[in-house]
């Protein structure tokens, strides 16, 4: 009956049921899998709301699938049911530079949008690494970002409103077509984040921002990490933001060095890599402005470069690391801890700790503007027990993390991965609260469950 119904509503084109086309729909980068029953190719608003309809009326579970680039697991069908794929709503809707915004479908990538934008003098800023392969759904449901968050703020900063379906089916739009507005809860923030737990998002109205035209990029190297964090904060205490202030610790730097020629000084421990952008009789001001406070007790080198070839050489190192992390363990356990800037210094004293008691290579780097820090716990499964010690390293890396006043996770978002710590981050009555709101947006949990808010603990 279930799979007539559908049939009815997408048609064949639209409906997976074979074993190794729906194979493929059950995993993402966190390299969980899970079968999903069936998949689901929606197409339009409509078809999405009908569908949320008929898995409440037959208690089947959904999970929303943008394009399966998440880390934390989030679109992993772990309860079987059906996997909705949002890859086939990629329409652009609306482009008003005069308004500053544009209106998409949820499937169309990241990339594709800022193709749009662009051809009209604008950028939307969230701008993750995957921006090629992951769609604006998915970015929007874990708030993912990368190295322009520090000046132009994450996907919460960067929506106007939205269009949705919640897990009862309800149709609703949440949000603004204005810069300014505060008629009712805001819907849009919750529903930002969310990791589609509450509601399936079909269309977002997104706020532009305009091209800058010209950048600076410039490259600090310093004798050890308090000089690299008092950096950081000297430069973001100063009224130019830079568009990226990005960092690679003394384990990252050594890494990198035996795989790339880079002439960095033997006695570098930290660097950080800063871009700002602007008007382009603006920008070399300040980037002045940002060497100066860069210029801390402990700067060994600051460049700035002046052409591309320079700009290439600068990012050299930071480019250099993902491959030579490749080589150096089989698998990566990469978490996306925040913790204050100016306890960066602790935090990464402490991994080291960490890293010799339980004999794992640990290395990090990332956004350091905003303190999420990518920490990378190299793991060599071949290894008797590496798994078991990562796994307990892990456990301690988010206990120092929160003693350091941070969060377990920037942008990655929850999932299924780190469900089980989020009760140590947010205390007992909040989590309730937010059990009650999930409860109000999807009252039968069909939507995404045992994702993203732990199971509660019986007393
Ligand atoms: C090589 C690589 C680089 C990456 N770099 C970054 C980075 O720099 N910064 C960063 O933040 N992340 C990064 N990521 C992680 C990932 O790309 C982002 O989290 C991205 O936003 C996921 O988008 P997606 O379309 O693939 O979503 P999916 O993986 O399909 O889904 C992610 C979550 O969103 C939910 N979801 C998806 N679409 C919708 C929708 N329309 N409505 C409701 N819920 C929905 C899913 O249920 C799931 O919980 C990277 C991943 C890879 C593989």
């Amino acid at each position: 009956v279930l799979l007539t119904e559908l049939r009815d509503l997408v048609g064949r084109q639209g409906l997976l049921t074979e074993a190794a086309d729906c194979w493929v729909y059950g995993y993402d980068n966190s390299q969980r899998h899970a079968m999903p029953q069936a998949v689901v190719l929606a197409e339009s608003h409509g078809q999405v709301l009908e569908l949320v309809r008929l898995c409440n009326r037959h208690r089947i579970p959904l999970t929303p699938r943008g394009r399966g680039t998440g880390t934390a697991g989030g679109s992993v069908p772990i309860r079987s049911g059906l996997v909705l794929s949002l890859e086939r709503m990629t329409g652009i809707l609306e482009v008003d530079p005069a308004n500053r915004l544009a209106r998409v479908s949820a499937g169309i990538t990241n990339q594709a949008l800022q193709e749009a934008a662009g051809s009209v003098g604008f950028f939307w800023p969230p701008d993750p690494t995957s921006s090629a392969v992951c769609s604006i759904g998915g970015n929007l449901a874990c708030n993912a970002a990368g190295p322009r968050a520090v000046k132009y703020g994450t996907p919460r900063d960067n929506v106007l409103g939205l269009r949705a379906v919640t897990g009862g089916g309800q149709d609703i739009r949440t949000g603004v077509r204005t810069t300014k507005g505060v008629v009712g809860y805001d819907l849009t923030r919750l529903l930002v984040g969310s990791e589609g737990t509450l509601a399936v998002i079909t269309e977002a109205m997104l706020k532009l921002t305009p091209l800058a035209d010209s950048k600076r990029t410039l490259r600090a190297l310093y004798s050890d990490i308090g000089a690299a964090a008092e950096a950081v904060s000297a430069i973001m205490a100063q009224p130019v933001i830079p568009c990226a202030l990005e960092f690679m610790d003394g384990a990252a730097i050594r890494m990198v060095r035996h795989h790339v020629d880079l002439r960095l000084p033997e006695s570098t421990r930290a660097m950080l890599m800063i871009e700002v952008d602007g008007d382009a009789e603006f920008v070399d001001h300040a980037a002045t402005r940002i060497a100066e406070a860069a210029r801390v007790s402990g700067l060994l080198e600051i460049s700035i470069a002046t052409d591309a070839d320079q700009v290439a050489n600068l990012w050299k190192a930071r480019k250099a690391l993902s491959p030579a992390l490749r080589t150096v363990a089989p698998v990566k356990i990469n978490e996306d801890v925040v913790v204050p800037v100016s306890r960066i210094p602790e935090l990464i004293g402490g991994l080291e700790r960490l890293s010799q008691e339980f004999k794992l290579p640990i290395v990090n780097f990332g956004h350091a503007g905003n303190g999420n820090i990518h920490v990378n716990l190299m793991v060599n499964p071949d290894l008797p027990g590496q798994i078991e010690a990562a796994e307990a390293c892990l456990d301690r890396v988010f206990d120092l993390v929160l003693e350091l006043g941070g969060t377990l996770s920037g942008e990655h978002g929850i999932g299924l991965v780190k469900r089980d710590f989020v009760a140590r981050e947010i205390d007992r009555a909040t989590l309730e609260l937010m059990r009650g709101i999930k409860r109000e947006f999807d009252p039968l949990g069909i939507l995404n469950p045992d994702k993203s808010l732990p199971a509660p603990i019986a007393d």
